[in-house]
């Protein structure tokens, strides 16, 4: 069976140990985010995945959602769940205090977001929608909608959506034909159909809002005609309660290959009506907030999916008995060793650990760099951090996504056979991790943002900020005979990500499709430089640790699984540089009928 148990050591050892969780109470409005304080959250919430909704995520994947008449139930005891989620504050954490929030640093959101995904990904999706629909709405809403809607978001009594995709236009929004008609009271009425829908109608919550693209009459064509509208399923009365059932219904569910506990729908909209948010034909940029929420958030559901797999895959590891140890019986008085004897299995259940601790660590570091782009008094430390934040957002959700999925596969392979039998749990974690490499644009588009729009952002500034950083801490600490086995290879790994961004800068301009081609592995090589970067600064953690001489063997852990990356993982940035190098002729030169 698969096992999940909340890994809050090791996210308090990144918090206090690597990062300084402490100085976010100094940014004003967390005087309240103590380490004691989050520790506590952290621990509670742990309590809930454990005892909640893990026990819920087999059963809901086994159920599926129920459609009937445009009516869809959830599978048996998710409503109980969500109503115990709610209840518990856990909407609220990180919502504002002005609308009934917690008012609790981004940090904590991460770190929950972590553990809710690793225990039911399915189930985290509903609430997770919905927080990206509160920044949407907090950060470009009138101040009207905000009052009415902002504080059903938080309470969770209401729950929201992202409306953007139609059956002819996924990535290419620009094709959209969801029409937007202005009204005289000022409102809208919206018509179009949308599909794949996540949460778009379900029974967890009294009123579901959509935040929908649409084009209003007349607008341009393409993106710069779009614009974002608020649909209420049920029109509020002016009291918050809920009135009169407006024009957007769930035509279909889809039958789909994970997340089967998460409603995926059909939405038609006849004549719904809707409120502009944000500037009218300057939808894709308030979306775009909802979307940067939504791409880290579905990296940390790659994260979350790596973890589950992981505890699964060393647990059977440490259990499950076959052959000997090539060095001579570990298990002498049993009838076979343990599998986790084998070199093999040790690459499977090492490739995972050295991913989630390191990828742990660089989300929360992203975590903190996002509260002080929000908090930090001084505006260049809010600058930087807002830098630090766009360059590493698509890595976190391709890199992480990806590595979701092959942990997953990871969990399988070490399962042996059972991995693939369905009452084991872990093929689960294979079909719900494949649609993370998908939505919030997939994989590809996160690859070619970070080359057409993040590298080139500010004149390369932005790009410069994160490099230089990391220069800046080879620098520091490469004369640390301690460190020097993790810092002189990240050296090594910086600059074949600058030999390939000089690459780029020499060719894509004369061929784009350079760019295009280098895309996916550009974002690796970054994403694994980031990690070793991640890895080095937990080794200073793990030898500030050893020092202080308690939990040695947790230190030791992190050093030896660190080294493990550097030797075994990191040592992929040659075979990307060199692909990078390779061009786009190769990709290019087969004509598309010649396939
Ligand atoms: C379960 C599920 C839940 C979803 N939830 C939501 C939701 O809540 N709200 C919502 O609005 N949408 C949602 N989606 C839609 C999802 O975001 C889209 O499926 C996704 O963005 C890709 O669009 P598409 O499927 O049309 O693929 P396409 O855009 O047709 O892409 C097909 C392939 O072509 C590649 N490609 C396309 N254009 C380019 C290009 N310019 N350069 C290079 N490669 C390119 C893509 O990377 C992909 O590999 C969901 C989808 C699913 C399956």
């Amino acid at each position: 069976m698969a096992v999940y148990k909340g890994p809050v050591k090791d996210i308090s050892f990144v918090l206090n140990e690597v990062l300084d969780v402490a100085s976010l109470a100094k940014l004003p409005g967390y005087e309240d985010a103590t380490p004691d304080t989050i520790q506590a959250i952290l621990e509670e919430a742990a309590k809930l995945c454990e005892n909640v909704l893990f026990p819920l995520n087999r059963t809901g994947d086994e159920e599926g959602c129920h459609y009937e008449n445009g009516v869809v139930r959830t599978p048996k005891g998710f409503k109980e769940a969500y109503d115990q989620f709610r209840e518990g504050g856990w909407t609220a954490v990180t919502c504002d205090p002005e609308y009934g929030g917690q008012g609790l640093p981004a940090t904590v959101g991460f770190a929950l977001t972590e553990m809710f995904t690793a225990s039911n990904q399915a189930f985290a999706m509903y609430p997770g929608l919905s927080h990206g629909a509160y920044e949407a709405l907090s950060r470009h809403g009138s101040d009207a909608l905000k009052k009415l809607y902002l504080p059903k978001l938080t309470d969770g009594t209401w729950s929201g959506t992202m409306c953007l995709t139609e059956p002819h236009c996924g990535t290419d929004l620009g094709m959209l034909r969801t029409r937007a008609e202005p009204q005289p009271d000022g409102s809208y009425s919206i018509t179009g159909t949308k599909i794949f829908i996540s949460a778009g109608e379900h029974d967890l919550t009294e009123n579901i809002l959509h935040l929908v693209l649409a084009r209003p009459e007349g607008a341009p064509g393409g993106t710069r005609g779009i614009s974002l509208f608020l649909v209420p399923k049920f029109l509020p009365k002016a009291d918050g309660s809920v009135g009169e059932r407006n024009g957007i219904r769930c035509g279909a569910i889809e039958h789909k290959m994970g997340i089967k506990a998460n409603a995926t729908c059909v939405m038609n909209l006849d004549g719904a009506k809707g409120w502009l948010v944000g500037e009218l034909n300057k939808g894709m940029n308030a979306m775009f907030v909802m979307m940067n929420a939504a791409r880290l958030g579905v990296g940390m559901q790659g994260l979350g999916i790596a973890e589950a797999s992981r505890q699964s895959a060393l647990a059977y590891a440490q259990d499950r008995l076959q052959g000997r140890s090539l060095t001579g019986p570990k298990n002498a008085a049993g009838p076979a060793d343990p599998i986790i004897v084998h070199p093999d299995v040790r690459r499977m259940l090492l490739t995972q650990k050295s991913f989630t601790e390191a990828a742990r660590a660089l989300a929360l570091w992203v975590g903190m760099l996002i509260d002080e782009a929000h908090r930090h008094p001084d505006a260049a430390r809010r600058e930087a951090a807002d830098d630090l934040i766009q360059m590493l957002t698509p890595i976190i959700k391709a890199y992480f996504t990806d590595m979701g999925s092959e942990c997953a596969n990871l969990a399988v392979q070490t399962y042996g056979g059972h991995g693939f039998i369905r009452e084991n749990g872990v093929e689960q974690l294979v079909r719900d991790a494949r649609i993370t490499q998908l939505y919030e644009g997939t994989n590809g588009i996160q690859a070619l943002d970070l080359v057409g729009r993040k590298l080139p952002m500010k004149g390369g500034a932005a790009a410069q900020r994160l490099l230089g950083l990391m220069s800046g801490f080879v620098a520091e600490h490469k004369n640390d005979d301690k460190l020097k086995e993790f810092v002189e290879p990240l050296e090594k790994a910086l600059g074949r990500v600058q030999d390939a961004a000089f690459f780029l800068l020499q060719n894509a301009m004369k061929n784009p499709d350079e760019a295009g081609a280098a895309a996916t592995d550009l974002l690796r090589l970054m994403a694994l430089t980031a990690m070793s970067y991640m890895w080095a600064r937990i080794a200073i953690a793990a030898h500030k640790g050893l020092a202080a001489g308690t939990d040695n063997a947790f230190y030791e852990a992190k050093l030896a699984t660190a080294r493990f990356f550097t030797a075994r993982v990191l040592p992929q940035t040659t075979s990307l540089n060199h692909q990078i190098k390779a061009g786009a002729a190769t990709l290019m030169a087969l004509p598309a009928e010649a396939f």
